[in-house]
């Protein structure tokens, strides 16, 4: 039996402590979201659904992705070694199309006539509007306007891929607004739209959905490192924004009692700066987009130079994850992930993204003050190619820093 307690209805927890998860929702998306939860729990064991995931995830993503062992890193830091598990080398640059065909998939065998997605820097708006275009499915993408202004680049790719980027207007004007205005579309257009959220947030099914569908992660580590070091890791470790790559690396080791499980936050400036992402290390529980985790006591605050990360709550499982004790969390700020953003590039020849150097940052961290016989397993879950002109200018602002 998994320590893992979720109730049907997607509640982790006992009554007796403090429980995240479930469904906070208006009315008029109960009944949408109920209609989901069939449907998933359906397919989830259909064997003809599963081998068109398995299809696509191995003809169109390029899956099973390399659990590589970073030997110079390892050298140079004298201490455990270090397994990157390359997310990165997906289709499209991320974990994130291991989520995007899953759910497009399942809203094909609903029958829906269009999909439509929320987007903060537009990772996961590509990645919607990428399978949209596999499939054939019109695709609509809500986007803050700013977020718009910041993000040209992917916003003129959504394009290019056929998609509609639909501003939200209201607020803020990020995220947040973007996640409003897709549940607001779907309450009203349930009966032939899918919403294909991002991470493993919002109201019950979406985290056990994604977390299913991002699972292929910790299953395909799980059974390399045991045919290259015929043991199961130390320690496994990502880094966490809503935390999908996170749980879809730890789900499938979270009953093995030997492996430490660690995530690790954007602690943006410094945690005492107040301006950071990090709300399994700073937060509440509270309610946000319809679910109960974890969340920053000061959401206007929210930042880091990783735009993936940048998110003011966190899924209900690792709330619970670190409620119970199961996973420990950790932060790394701005500074460090940038220097593990370099040492991977010159060390590796690998360009992780910022959001992964987050996690590379903890690894290199721990890895000196541990055994050379112990093995860390570092989720790299996406490449950094969309991210050097930012770094560019980030370290001009170092240097010039130096010459006063
Ligand atoms: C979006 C993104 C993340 C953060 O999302 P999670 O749901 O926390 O995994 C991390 N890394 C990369 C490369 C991303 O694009």
């Amino acid at each position: 039996m998994s320590m893992i307690k979720v109730s049907a209805d997607g509640v982790f927890g006992d009554q007796e402590g403090e429980q995240f998860g479930g469904t906070y929702v208006p009315q008029e998306l109960e009944l949408p979201l109920q209609k989901l939860n069939e449907a998933f729990q359906h397919y989830k064991n259909d064997e003809e659904f599963e081998r068109e995931l398995q299809y696509y995830l191995k003809e169109y993503a390029g899956r099973p992705n390399p659990l590589y062992y970073a030997e110079r890193l390892t050298k140079q830091l004298g201490g455990a070694k270090i397994y990157l598990k390359r997310e990165d080398l997906n289709h499209t640059g991320s974990h994130k199309i291991n989520n995007t065909i899953g759910q497009a998939l399942l809203a094909k065998r609903m029958n829906v006539k269009r999909i439509i997605a929320e987007t903060g820097a537009g990772q996961h708006g590509v990645a919607t509007a990428t399978v949209c275009a596999l499939l054939n499915i019109p695709c609509t993408i809500y986007m803050g306007e700013v977020d718009i202004e910041r993000q040209a680049l992917n916003v003129f790719r959504m394009q290019m891929l056929g998609a509609e980027v639909v501003a939200a207007k209201s607020g803020n004007r990020t995220l947040k607004e973007a996640v409003d205005e897709a549940l607001n579309d779907f309450s009203k257009n349930y009966e032939d739209t899918f919403y294909l959220i991002g991470s493993v947030v919002g109201p019950h099914p979406f985290p056990l959905m994604v977390r299913h569908f991002q699972s292929i992660i910790g299953r395909e580590a799980k059974q390399q490192i045991l045919e290259k070091e015929g043991r199961l890791p130390d320690l496994i470790t990502a880094c966490v924004g809503g935390g999908s790559n996170a749980m879809g690396l730890f789900y499938p080791f979270v009953d093995d009692a030997e492996v430490a499980i660690v995530g690790v936050e954007p602690g943006g400036k410094g945690i005492e700066s107040g301006i950071h992402a990090a709300p399994l290390s700073t937060g509440k529980p509270d309610i946000i987009h319809g679910f109960r985790c974890y969340v920053m006591e000061d959401a206007d605050n929210c930042h880091s130079i990783a735009a993936g990360l940048d998110y003011p709550g966190v899924g209900p499982e690792h709330s619970y994850y670190k409620y119970i004790g199961r996973a420990d969390y950790v932060t790394v700020n701005d500074e460090e992930a940038l220097d593990a953003f370099l040492k991977l590039s010159k060390t590796e020849g690998i360009i992780p993204a910022l959001e992964s150097s987050h996690a590379v940052a903890h690894a290199m961290k721990v890895a000196p003050t541990m055994q050379k016989d112990q093995i860390i397993i570092v989720s790299l879950s996406g490449r950094g190619d969309k991210d050097v002109a930012q770094v560019y200018d980030m370290l001009q602002e170092r240097s010039n820093l130096q010459h006063v």
